[in-house]
């Protein structure tokens, strides 16, 4: 490569990451973005393209490196340059004005003001900027050492890696909350549950656990984010700052996120009318905040004021109460799911809770109710916060019965009596005999629902009183059912005219593609997006069982856990009995091309395309669904094989790449004029 051509890499490079770098601030802390996601991501992909190219330009700093190669070992202690206190907590308007009274007198007749800030409920980290870059984040751990999670919270993206403008001190620590915000909270649910994984519980619980995580790949594509509210050393001091509101100021535009709801408060009163306004308006964030924390502004009265052994003086924390009852536990129910994980379910008697009548609360896992001590008739304390399902969070042990039972877990599976183990992080039960009913039952249910094989008739009822039954155990049962009419027809409900619907709507069912198939299997990681994948790239299911790991990890969106967990099922005597049984069942196991596809021209059949730049007409993804669809296919990079580049508004480097290697270069309107469309 010439000397030429690598500073033109060096250059461009050094504008993407000031671009990428602008984009996120716009993005997370000003919250007014000014280009797409997709937009944004072909700029990530351009810079780690040329990165790739020229190793020798990557730094730390580059938002392509947000993500570290290998994962950690285990956390480093660290130890809090300035300590990390708590703050006291108040639940009352009376406390408030208690606080407030404190403040006076300690400030003697001083006039002061304050800034009152929601408070997110997620976790509290620090960050520490030396000479602009980020060297350290850290959970506060005790409050005087936490842990070193440097490199999970550089793969959140509201974390720059470096400070932008110029004023900054050369050391300068930021506390803040790591948040889950709902939105991708809910996503990432229900891409769990379609993966047959556990949902997480609550946004809060599951933030703490993934900034434990030793792997930042697993941290990157939950999408939490982080607000600043604090500081920690700065060095040197800023002395023309007097107050926090103009610090937070600067570290906004130094582009770290704040919190765009502060509210400046002269009086206690205007606090008090802030909590009352607040408690309407907060149900309406995209993240859980459980109260309001009131700070004095000025520095230096701060330091007036100082702190206890625990807290800081100035600041204190109004938390809103959650919506609990009391109630009496009746029994405790073991749900066994369908990958055999065994919940503990608390049966109440019935109480009224945030509008609703509550009969049963979560109980979470097995950790939990040792933790509550819990027996049999307690009165427990039921709270309705972020979740759906209430849980119990409280125990009052005087009111127990001397002879009440504690709970205990199962030490069978309640269903079948079969073996039951810890799972990997020792929280959960699981019943591991895969024959276990209830397991049979919830596998069933989730072969036969819609997203999978879609089989009408056959709901949660039916599918109970199949197994129950003894008529149904296996996928492949469902297919031998026309041979049991009699036994059908003898199941509460069914009638002639509802045997034939369900036989109809099974024999219906045996001609999904593959991609139906390989998602209703439950197997572990595999939803339906990655079923899709696999399935249109192998196209039978004896190309994908001939397939090794590092082929199916090959696929662009199928990652090593899916391909580990795939593998493993497919090459199981479970996994090669059920596709033998389905198949001799006559289920379909192929993928079948696009029918409207293959009837359509095959005008692109055997040119490869890049897109690149902004499209007037087509998003991203349509435009590449179509060129496929018209037998072409489309790559990410130029290369001497590419046919065609289609170029839209700003269309980067892969522009230049085209001419160089020759490559045709076709504007939108060229594009429409080559597969005959306008
Ligand atoms: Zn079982």
């Amino acid at each position: 490569m010439s000397k030429a051509d690598a500073r033109k890499a060096a250059q461009r490079i050094k504008t993407l990451r000031a671009e990428l770098l602008r984009h996120d601030q716009l993005y997370f802390v000003e919250h007014n973005p000014e280009i797409s996601d997709e937009r944004y991501d072909e700029l990530m992909h351009e810079l780690r393209a040329l990165e790739a190219a020229h190793p020798e330009l990557v730094t730390s700093d580059s938002p392509s490196q947000r993500v570290g190669e290998l994962p950690i070992e285990g956390f480093d202690h660290v130890r809090h340059a300035v300590p990390m206190l708590s703050i006291d907590n108040t639940y009352s308007p009376d406390e408030l004005r208690e606080f407030d009274q404190r403040v006076r007198k300690l400030l003697e007749g001083e006039p002061y003001t304050y800034i009152v800030d929601p408070k997110i409920d997620g976790v509290a980290v620090s960050l520490r900027y030396e000479d602009s870059q980020l060297v350290l984040g850290a959970t506060r751990g005790d409050g005087v050492t936490g842990d070193d999670i440097t490199q999970n919270l550089r793969a959140i993206r509201s974390v720059p890696l470096r400070l932008s403008g110029e004023d900054w001190p050369a050391v300068l620590e930021v506390r803040g909350e790591v948040y889950w915000p709902r939105t991708g909270f809910d996503r990432t649910n229900e891409q769990r549950v379609a993966s047959g994984e556990e949902p997480f519980k609550n946004p809060r619980n599951a933030t703490a656990g993934t900034l434990k995580q030793l792997n930042a790949r697993v941290v990157a594509p939950r999408g939490l984010a982080f607000q600043c509210h604090g500081f920690g050393q700065i060095a040197p001091p800023l002395t023309d700052v007097e107050a926090y509101a103009e610090l937070i100021a600067r570290i906004r535009d130094w582009g770290i996120p704040t919190s765009p709801h502060e509210r400046r408060c002269n009086d206690i009163d205007a606090v008090i009318a802030f909590v009352d306004e607040w408690n309407a308006q907060r149900s309406t964030l995209d993240y859980d905040t459980d109260g309001l924390v009131v700070k004095i502004d000025r520095l230096d009265q701060r330091e007036t004021l100082g702190r206890t052994s625990k807290a800081p003086r100035w600041c204190i924390a109004y938390k809103y109460a959650a919506e609990q009852a009391t109630s009496r536990v009746l029994s405790v129910d073991f749900q066994v799911g369908k990958l055999g994980t065994i919940t503990p379910v608390a049966n109440l008697e019935p109480v009224e809770l945030a509008g609703t009548t509550v009969r049963r609360a979560s109980l979470h896992n097995f950790d939990q109710v040792r933790r509550l001590d819990l027996h049999l008739g307690d009165v427990v304390r039921v709270e309705k916060a972020g979740e759906i399902i209430p849980q119990v969070v409280g125990v009052d042990a005087n009111a127990r019965d001397k002879k009440a039972k504690p709970i205990k877990p199962p030490t069978a599976c309640p269903v079948c009596a079969g073996e039951v183990v810890q799972d990997e992080n020792g929280v959960y039960l699981r019943c591991i005999n895969p024959a276990c009913d209830a397991q049979i039952i919830e596998r069933l249910r989730f072969f036969c629902a819609r997203g999978q094989m879609d089989i009408e008739g056959a709901g949660i009822k039916l599918v109970e009183a199949l197994v129950r039954a003894g008529l149904v155990h296996s996928y492949a049962d469902i297919y031998r059912l026309h041979e049991k009419r009699d036994e059908l027809l003898e199941l509460e409900r069914m009638g002639e005219k509802s045997v034939d619907n369900l036989l109809a709507g099974i024999a219906a069912s045996k001609e999904r593609p593959l991609s139906r198939v390989v998602a209703a299997l439950n197997i572990r990681h595999v939803g339906s997006n990655t079923a899709e994948l696999l399935s249109e790239h192998f196209g039978d299911i004896d190309a994908l069982c001939a397939t090794d790991i590092e082929t199916l990890q090959a696929v662009d969106g199928v990652g090593p856990e899916v391909a580990n967990s795939l593998h493993t099922w497919l090459h199981s005597e479970t996994g090669q009995a059920t596709i033998a049984d389905l198949r001799d069942a006559g289920v379909n196991l192929t993928q079948p091309r696009d029918e409207s596809a293959a009837a359509a021209s095959q005008a692109l059949a055997g040119k490869t395309f890049v897109v690149t730049g902004t499209l007037a007409k087509y998003k991203r993804s349509e435009i590449e669904a179509l060129i496929k669809q018209l037998g072409g296919k489309t790559t990410g990079s130029v290369s001497k094989k590419t046919d065609y580049l289609v170029a839209g508004e700003s269309p980067g480097g892969k522009l230049e790449k085209a001419r160089k290697l020759g490559v045709t270069v076709l504007t939108e309107a060229d594009f429409d004029a080559l597969i005959g469309s306008n």
